[in-house]
């Protein structure tokens, strides 16, 4: 018999950070928001301006999200990642997403990472540190002017 295409993951859990910020339980830094997506500073950013964007729609990762769901996510990281872009005057951006804790994931809701990148400015460690809230607070307010709301 032959192996099965994908190995099963692990059931969705609702109780996973992003799902409690979607569901308004925990706060988070909101620059973005339409039916389909959310997107939101990183409480440990890796450069100024981390901002991260989730699909509504429960999915633990890239391999279990529905096609439209994933269609709605690149739309909104586009959008937001121009904005992002142009909030920190950044001469690049630097766009991943993790799979799985082989992968590199921690949080497990489907998530994009965006971090906008300065010629020769290293991105610092995955999960390094918290950032003050409020320094957080003026990036979502940056981001969110370029993004004219
Ligand atoms: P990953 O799952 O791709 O490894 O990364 C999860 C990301 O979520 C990390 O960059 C981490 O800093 C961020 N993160 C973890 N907990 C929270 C939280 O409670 N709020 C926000 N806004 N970001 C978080």
């Amino acid at each position: 018999m032959s192996a099965p295409a994908e190995p099963t993951m692990p059931a969705y859990d609702p109780n996973n950070i992003f799902a409690k910020i979607l569901r308004g339980e925990i706060p988070a830094h909101t620059v973005y928001e339409d039916a389909e997506t959310l997107a939101f500073m990183d409480v440990m950013p890796q450069g100024e301006g981390h901002t991260l964007v989730i699909p509504k729609a429960p999915a633990r990762g890239l391999l279990d999200a529905e096609p439209a769901s994933l269609a709605a996510l690149a739309a909104t990281v586009q959008r937001v990642a121009r904005a992002v872009k142009a909030a920190f005057a950044a001469d690049g951006l630097t766009v991943f997403q993790y799979n799985e804790p082989a992968g590199g994931q921690t949080v497990f809701h489907l998530h994009v990472h965006i971090v906008p990148r300065h010629e020769g400015v290293p991105l610092r460690r995955h999960e390094g540190g918290m950032a003050d809230p409020a320094l957080l607070a003026g990036h979502a307010d940056r981001i969110r002017a370029a993004l004219g709301a």
